[in-house]
C-alpha cells in the first residue's frame, strides 16, 4: 500500500478530502460500489482534484479509513460523553461546554479583555438533544485597572449592574444566571411549542424533565467545589 504521505501528495485540491471523509462517515461500507462512489463524490468528477497516477479510487479508499480512524470523525457524540464524564469524575470543572465570550475589547474603554481562569465557575446546562450536563463559564476582564466591566458570555457587568450584550442571540447558549445556561434552539423550540401548542412553561419543563431526567450526580462536582451551589442541587428548569 502507498504511503499516506504519498497519497495526500496526489491531491491538489484538500476539499477532496473534507468531501471524502464526509461520505465516508454517512454512508455505509457495505454500499455497493462503495470506493467508486465515494472517490467520484469526494472530487465531484474534477479531474484537476487529483493527480490521478496516484490517486485512484482504492488508494482513496485507503486514505480515506485510515484518516477516519486518525480522527475518530464517527464518534464525536461518543467523544463528547466521554470528556464530559471524565471531567464531572475528575470533580473540578464540567467540561460538557466551555463558554467565554468571544470579544476582545473592552466596550467602555477600547482596552483588552483578557480571560481571568482563575474565576472559573461550573454551569448547569439544558441542552435540545444533550440532555442535562455540566459545562463551565470562564469571564473576561479588562485589561484597565480603573475599568469595572467584566464580560461573560452574552452579557456584561459593570459593578453590580448586568446587561446582556446586542448580540446574544447569535451564541449558541444563553446563560440565564450566573449559573445556568440554556441552549438557544431548546428556547426556541420551547417558545414555539407554548406558542402552537398553547402548553403552559411548566407543562414543558415537565416534559423536558421526564424525557432527560435530572442527573443529581452531575451537580456533585460543584457541589464539593462551591457552597453556594446547595441552591442548585436538585434543581429541574422551572
Ligand atoms: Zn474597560
Amino acid at each position: 500500500m502507498k504511503m499516506l504521505s504519498a497519497l495526500l501528495r496526489g491531491i491538489t485540491d484538500f476539499s477532496v478530502i473534507s468531501r471524502g471523509l464526509y461520505y465516508f462517515t454517512h454512508i455505509p461500507r457495505a454500499f455497493p460500489e462503495f470506493g467508486h462512489r465515494l472517490f467520484s463524490f469526494a472530487t465531484k468528477g474534477n479531474k484537476d482534484a487529483v493527480t490521478c497516477d496516484m490517486v485512484n479510487e482504492e488508494s482513496f479508499l485507503a486514505l480515506s479509513s485510515n484518516l477516519v480512524s486518525l480522527y475518530n470523525l464517527t464518534g464525536s457524540e461518543d467523544l463528547w460523553k466521554e470528556l464530559h464524564d471524565a471531567s464531572i469524575k475528575e470533580g473540578i470543572y464540567g467540561l460538557g461546554v466551555v463558554l467565554i465570550s468571544k470579544k476582545t475589547t473592552c466596550r467602555l474603554c477600547g482596552k483588552q479583555l483578557t480571560a481571568k481562569t482563575s474565576r472559573v465557575v461550573n454551569v448547569m446546562v439544558y441542552h435540545e438533544n444533550r440532555g442535562s450536563f455540566m459545562g463551565c463559564r470562564i469571564p473576561k476582564v479588562c485589561s484597565n485597572r480603573s475599568c469595572k466591566l467584566i464580560q461573560h458570555y452574552g452579557y456584561y457587568t459593570i459593578g453590580e449592574s448586568k446587561f446582556y450584550d446586542e448580540d446574544w442571540q447569535e451564541n449558541d447558549y444563553l446563560l440565564s444566571s450566573g449559573k445556568t445556561a440554556f441552549d438557544i434552539k431548546l428556547l426556541r423550540k420551547f417558545e414555539v411549542e407554548i406558542l402552537l401548542g398553547k402548553l403552559s412553561f411548566k407543562e414543558k419543563a415537565d416534559i423536558y424533565n421526564e424525557m432527560y431526567g435530572y442527573d443529581a450526580l452531575i451537580t456533585k462536582a460543584e457541589d464539593d467545589r462551591e457552597e453556594d451551589c446547595k441552591k442548585e442541587k436538585g434543581r429541574s428548569v422551572r
